[in-house]
């Protein structure tokens, strides 16, 4: 089916010549420390946080593919859910990046998008700003971010700290979507020569794909695409699900 754009010229609509050729991981793994129960289990109005991401996804036409990387308790409880999708799973590591390595050894297409079991409010407008982006052939990797409210200090050593321009600073989200030979790739090269510090996908794209090799580009995110992280957020959460008329 095309569609006719504002300028009459005839496109595809969103999402179509993608269409069954995107893979996702969920990273669900990990103690969740901070948090100081099973995050991923915890319900928010009867319902638990990672069945309700899971269900964003499922509810997108061209997502062929959902592997959720957890360990074996979960994947029991997520499997007595009454989920509408032939759910792939992995088992989860360590580390985040442990679990999402485990993940793309999974994917099937080549496309994957990477979001936090946790960001349980993400919407799939914004997932699809990130398809889009890759679907154009614009980037072969995409993320979302937004600017910082606060103002951010850098640490510099013996009590000193600086300002950094906040301006030019980007609080990261996820999705993050990527040409999955390219993420593949920096994977095993941060496996061969891992650096410290590295707290998301988009990060080690960046560290270890040259920029001539994987074109990166940001999409604006949005202040309630939240991670639960401490028990506070549920509060947060159950208010933005509210407002949309979700509970
Ligand atoms: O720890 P953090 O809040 O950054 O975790 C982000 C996401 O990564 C969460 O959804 C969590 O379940 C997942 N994770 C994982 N494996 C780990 C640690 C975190 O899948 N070892």
């Amino acid at each position: 089916m095309l569609c006719q754009s504002k300028t009459g010229e005839k496109t595809q609509p969103r999402g179509e010549k993608l269409k069954k050729r995107v893979s996702i991981i969920i990273p669900a793994g990990g103690k969740g420390t901070r948090f100081g129960e099973d995050k991923q289990l915890f319900q928010i109005g009867g319902k638990p946080i990672v069945q309700r991401t899971i269900e964003v996804f499922t509810g997108l036409e061209l997502v062929d593919q959902i592997i959720v990387v957890t360990n074996d308790e979960r994947r029991e409880q997520i499997l007595s859910w009454d989920i509408n999708f032939d759910l792939t799973f992995a088992l989860d590591g360590k580390e985040r990046y442990n679990s999402v390595y485990n993940g793309l050894k999974e994917v099937k297409y080549e496309i994957v998008g990477i979001h936090d079991g946790a960001r349980c409010l993400i919407t799939s407008e914004l997932i699809m700003d990130c398809l889009d982006v890759i679907l154009e052939k614009k980037a072969d990797a995409v993320f979302l971010g937004i600017k910082p409210v606060d103002t951010i200090r850098l640490y510099i050593g013996e009590n000193e700290y600086i300002e950094l321009p906040r301006s030019d600073l980007l609080a990261v989200q996820t999705p993050q979507v990527f040409r999955t030979a390219l993420i593949l790739n920096a994977f095993e090269r941060f496996f061969k020569d891992p650096k410290k510090d590295v707290t998301d996908d988009i990060n080690i794209f960046r560290n270890y794909i040259p920029i001539t090799e994987g074109r990166t580009i940001h999409v604006e995110g949005d202040i309630s695409n939240i991670k639960v992280t401490h028990p506070r957020d549920i509060v947060i959460a159950e208010e933005i699900l509210r407002q949309r008329g979700e509970l």
